[in-house]
C-alpha cells in the first residue's frame, strides 16, 4: 500500500482525521476536489470563481456549490478546508440532551466533552470581546430581553482571532492596517479581526482561524500529503485495503485525468451530501461496495436553518460590520410551543457595497455598466462605510427538525446520468420552522423593526440550509445506521466516515465542533486500536 489513509474532503472531518492520524505517525494522503485559497486570490468580483459546478467541475472549481433540490436547497463549501472557508465561524457544543436520543449508546456528552475542548482549543476559538460588539449583538441582546429571555442570550465563541485593543471608536475602525500580525500556535501567519464583515466569503487579515491555518498544516508538518482538485469517484476494495479512484482537475486545460491511490485505511470525509453521493454511487451503480446498510441517504436534516430579514426605519443595523454571526437567544429547552432552537444574529458581506468601491477605486466609470452601478450606489460609499442594507436586521436561526430527509441517486434516462436527490416532506418539521418564524416576529416588532418573512417559505414552504447533517448516520447496526459509533462502515473493515454525514439527529445548532469533536474521537480509536 502506497499510503496508510487516504482521506476523502479536507473540510471539519477531513482536515481533523487526517491531521491526528499523521501526527500519530500514519502515512496520509488527503484527496480534495476544490482549490487551495488564500487572501490573494478570494473570489470578490461578480466574473471570479465563485461556485462549484458538479457537472462541469473542470471548468467551474469555485469555493461553493449550491444543491438545489425540490424543497430545499444546500450551500457547501469545496476547497481546501472545505466549508470553513465561507464558514461564519461559530464553534459551539451541541446541547447535552442531544445525544440521549437517536445516538448509539456510546456517544454521550461526556464522551464526547474532551474532543469538544479538543478542537475549541485548536482552532483558538474566542468571543467577541465585549468593547467590540457590533450593533447586531446589542439588538440581539435588546430584543431577548424585550421577549422576556435576557437570561436566554448568549455570546457565542468564534474561530477568529481578536485584538483586545481594537474599537469601533478608532480612527477608520474597519482599516486593515489596525489588524495585528501574529504566528499562531501551528506555526502560521494570521491577523487580528478588524470587523470587515467578509467572513463568509474569505478574511482579507486572516483574521479567521479556518481549517487550512490550523489542522491542515499541522497534517502536513507531520508529513500527510494534501492533494487539491482531485475529485473521488469510487472506492473499490482489493487486497490489504482499499484503491481510490480521482479525477484530476487542471484549471489550466479545463480537463479531467483518471487516477487512484491505494491504502491500507480510507476516510470518507466529502460532507453530508459529498460522502452519501460517494457511497451509493459505490454500493448502487459501480457495485464496488455492494453490502453498504440500506440505511444509506436516510435520516437527513437541515438543521431547521431560518432567515428572517426585519428593516428598521430609523435606526442603522449594519448586518456587514462585525463577524457573521456573535450571539444567540436560546429557546433550546423547548419551552416554545414544545420545539426546541436557537435565534442567531446572521450577518452578511458587504459584496454590492465592495464592489461598488472596486469599481470607483479602479477607475472604471468609462464602462457602461460600472457607472451605472457608481451612480446608483456610489453614494452609500459615502454614508458610513457603504453598507448596501444599512437598515436590515437579518434574523437567523437553527432548530431540531424531523431529521427525517433521504438523499437517493435519481437515473435520469434521456442523459443516462445518475444524479443526487433529496426526498424532504416539511411536514414533520413545520412546527419547529413555524416556531422560529414567530420568535423571529416577536423580536422584530419588540425592537420596531419589520420583519418580512421569505416567500421561499410563506408560500412554497421552501428551505435553505448551509448546515446538511446525515446520509450515513451512526447506528448500533445495519437495520439503523451506515456507521458504527466509531466511524467504521458496516460490514467493510477500515472504511470510515468522518463529517456530517454520521450525525443522526438534528443539533440545533451550528454543527461543525460536534464534526470535529467526532472526527477527533475517530482518529483517536483508530490509533488506540492500532488500526
Ligand atoms: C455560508 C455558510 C456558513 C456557515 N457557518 C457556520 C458556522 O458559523 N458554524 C458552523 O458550525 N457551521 C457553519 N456552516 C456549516 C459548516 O460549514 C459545515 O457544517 C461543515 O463544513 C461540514 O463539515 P464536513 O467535514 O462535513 O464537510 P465540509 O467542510 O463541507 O468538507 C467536505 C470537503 O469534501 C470535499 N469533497 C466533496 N466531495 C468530494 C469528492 N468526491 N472528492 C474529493 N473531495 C470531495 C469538499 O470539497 C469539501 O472540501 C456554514 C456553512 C455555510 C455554507
Ligand atoms: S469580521 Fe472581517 S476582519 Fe473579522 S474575521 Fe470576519 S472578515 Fe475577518
Amino acid at each position: 500500500m502506497a499510503y496508510d489513509v487516504v482521506v476523502i474532503g479536507s473540510g471539519f472531518g477531513g482536515a481533523i482525521t487526517g491531521c491526528r492520524l499523521a501526527e500519530a505517525g500514519y502515512k496520509v494522503l488527503i484527496l480534495e476536489r476544490g482549490r487551495r485559497w488564500d487572501k490573494t486570490n478570494y473570489p470578490r468580483q461578480p466574473q471570479d470563481n465563485w461556485i462549484w459546478d458538479s457537472n462541469c467541475p473542470e471548468k467551474k472549481n469555485g469555493w461553493m456549490e449550491i444543491h438545489a433540490f425540490r424543497h430545499m436547497a444546500v450551500a457547501q463549501g469545496s476547497a481546501v478546508g472545505g466549508g470553513s472557508l465561507i464558514y461564519a465561524n461559530i464553534s459551539c457544543e451541541a446541547p447535552q440532551d442531544t445525544f440521549n436520543k437517536g445516538w448509539p449508546a456510546e456517544i454521550t456528552y461526556a464522551e464526547l466533552k474532551p474532543h469538544y475542548d479538543t478542537v475549541a482549543a485548536f482552532m483558538n476559538v474566542q468571543k467577541v470581546p465585549v468593547n467590540q460588539w457590533p450593533i447586531r449583538t446589542k439588538l440581539m441582546q435588546e430584543g431577548a430581553t424585550a421577549v422576556g429571555a435576557a437570561d436566554r442570550f448568549k455570546p457565542l465563541e468564534l474561530a477568529v482571532s481578536f485584538d483586545p485593543a481594537w474599537n469601533y471608536d478608532l480612527i477608520n475602525p474597519k482599516d486593515p492596517g489596525h489588524s495585528k500580525t501574529f504566528t499562531n500556535a501551528q506555526g502560521v501567519e494570521q491577523g487580528t479581526c478588524v470587523h470587515l464583515g467578509n467572513c463568509d466569503i474569505g478574511c482579507e487579515v486572516d483574521a479567521r482561524n479556518t481549517l487550512d491555518r490550523n489542522y491542515i498544516p499541522w497534517a502536513e508538518k507531520h508529513g500527510a500529503e494534501v492533494r487539491p482538485l482531485h475529485l473521488v469517484t469510487n472506492i473499490e476494495p482489493v487486497t490489504g485495503g482499499y484503491r481510490v479512484h480521482f479525477d484530476r482537475l487542471d484549471t489550466v486545460t479545463r480537463t479531467r485525468t483518471q487516477g487512484s491511490e491505494d491504502a491500507r485505511i480510507v476516510i470518507v470525509a466529502a460532507s453530508s451530501l459529498g460522502s452519501t453521493e460517494l457511497l451509493l454511487r459505490c454500493r448502487n451503480l459501480s457495485k464496488t461496495l455492494p453490502n453498504i446498510s440500506p440505511f444509506l441517504g436516510r435520516d437527513w436534516s437541515s438543521n431547521g436553518d431560518f432567515l428572517t430579514p426585519a428593516f428598521y426605519n430609523d435606526r442603522d443595523i449594519l448586518p456587514s460590520t462585525g463577524p457573521t454571526i456573535t450571539c444567540a437567544i436560546d429557546f433550546l429547552d423547548r419551552s416554545q410551543s414544545g420545539e426546541s432552537f436557537w435565534i442567531e444574529d446572521g450577518g452578511f458581506p458587504n459584496l454590492l457595497g465592495n464592489y461598488v468601491a472596486a469599481l470607483k477605486a479602479g477607475g472604471n466609470a468609462e464602462n457602461l455598466w460600472a457607472k451605472l452601478l457608481i451612480d446608483s450606489f456610489g453614494h452609500m460609499l459615502r454614508n458610513g462605510g457603504g453598507e448596501s442594507f444599512r437598515n436590515v436586521m437579518p434574523w437567523f436561526a437553527q432548530g431540531v427538525d424531523a431529521a427525517n430527509g433521504t438523499l437517493n441517486l435519481h437515473n435520469n434516462v434521456l442523459t443516462g446520468t445518475h444524479t443526487l436527490n433529496l426526498d424532504w416532506e416539511i411536514e414533520r418539521s413545520r412546527p419547529t420552522m413555524d416556531a422560529i418564524v414567530a420568535m423571529h416576529q416577536r423580536l422584530s416588532a419588540s425592537t420596531g423593526g419589520s420583519p418580512v418573512v421569505p416567500p421561499t417559505w410563506s408560500m412554497l414552504h421552501y428551505l435553505i440550509t448551509p448546515h446538511p447533517l446525515g446520509g450515513c448516520c451512526m447506528g448500533t447496526s445495519m437495520a439503523d445506521g451506515v456507521v458504527n459509533h466509531a466511524g467504521e462502515v458496516f460490514g467493510y473493515r477500515n472504511l470510515y466516515v468522518a463529517d456530517a454525514a454520521i450525525i443522526p439527529e438534528a443539533l440545533g445548532v451550528n454543527p461543525t465542533r460536534t464534526i470535529g469533536a467526532l472526527a477527533e474521537r475517530i482518529a483517536a480509536i483508530i490509533v488506540s486500536e492500532a488500526r
